[in-house]
C-alpha cells in the first residue's frame, strides 16, 4: 500500500457512506473518520449549553470556547466536546438537523476541516462526508461520490430510526432528508457536490457489500491496494 492512503467518500445523507467507509477501513486495515459525526458533535454540544444551532451569532460566540477532541479506541471514533464523550447522542433527528445548521457557518467548517486534515496527515484514513474530495483532501488517493434516490435514503434512515424506537414517520424522515439535501447542496461554503475526479456510485439498487466490492475493485485497478488487502 502507498504510504498514507487517503480515500474520500462523499455524498448526501443516507447514501450509506458511513457504513461503507467503516467496512472499507476495516477491510484495508486503516482508520475511518466519520466527519458528519464531528458536525453532529458541535451541534449537540452547543444545544446542551442552550444554544440553538440555527442561531449563527450565538454559535459563533460559543465556538472558540468549545473544546473539541477526537479519540480512537480500537479503531472506533470517539467524539468529545469539553471532555464529554457525545457518541451516544449523535444519531437523533435533532442532531442531524443541528449538524446541517452549524455546517453552514465558515468558522465551524474551518475548525473541523483543520482537525480532519490533521488526522489524515499522519495515518492512512477513509474519510466520509460532503466536502472531503473537494475541500478537505483535494489530493486524496481516491475519491468516491456515493448517491441514492431520496426515497431509498429516507427508507434506510427510517429503518435505522425505528430500531432506536423513534416515533418519526417515513413521510417526516423523507421531508428531513430533502430539507437537509437542499441545505447541504445550496449553502455558500463548501456545498455538497461531486469532485470532478470522483467515481460516481448510485447505491439505490446495491447492497452495502456490493458497493464495497465496487470500491475495492476501483482501488485495485489503480493499484492503490493489492490482492492481499482484499482477502
Ligand atoms: O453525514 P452525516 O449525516 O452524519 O452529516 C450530518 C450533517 O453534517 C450533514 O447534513 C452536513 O450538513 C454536515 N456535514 C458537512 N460536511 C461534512 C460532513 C457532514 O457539512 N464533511
Amino acid at each position: 500500500m502507498n504510504k498514507n492512503l487517503t480515500i474520500a467518500i462523499d455524498g448526501p445523507s443516507g447514501a450509506g457512506k458511513s457504513s461503507v467507509a467503516k467496512a472499507l477501513a476495516k477491510r484495508l486495515n486503516i482508520m475511518h473518520l466519520d466527519t458528519g459525526a464531528m458536525y453532529r458533535t458541535v451541534a449537540v454540544a452547543l444545544a446542551g449549553k442552550g444554544i440553538d444551532p440555527a442561531d449563527e451569532e450565538a454559535v459563533l460566540k460559543a465556538l472558540p470556547e468549545l473544546r473539541l477532541e477526537l479519540r480512537f479506541s480500537e479503531g472506533e471514533q470517539q467524539n468529545y466536546a469539553d471532555g464529554v464523550n457525545l457518541n451516544s447522542c449523535l444519531r437523533t433527528p435533532e442532531a442531524s438537523m443541528g449538524a446541517s445548521d452549524v455546517s453552514r457557518y465558515p468558522a465551524v467548517r474551518r475548525r473541523l476541516v483543520a482537525l480532519q486534515q490533521d488526522c489524515a496527515k499522519s495515518r492512512s484514513f477513509v474519510l466520509d462526508g460532503r466536502d472531503i474530495g473537494t475541500v478537505v483532501l483535494p489530493g486524496a488517493s481516491a475519491k468516491f461520490y456515493l448517491d441514492a434516490r431520496a426515497e431509498v435514503r429516507a427508507q434506510r434512515r427510517f429503518l435505522d430510526l425505528q430500531k432506536m424506537q423513534s416515533p418519526q414517520t417515513y413521510a417526516e424522515v423523507l421531508a428531513d432528508v430533502q430539507r437537509r439535501d437542499a441545505q447541504d447542496m445550496n449553502r455558500e461554503d463548501s456545498p455538497l457536490r461531486q469532485a470532478e475526479d470522483a467515481v460516481y456510485i448510485d447505491s439505490s439498487e446495491l447492497t452495502e457489500e456490493e458497493v464495497l466490492d465496487l470500491i475495492v475493485e476501483k482501488l485495485k485497478e489503480r493499484r492503490l491496494v493489492g490482492e492481499a488487502q482484499n482477502a
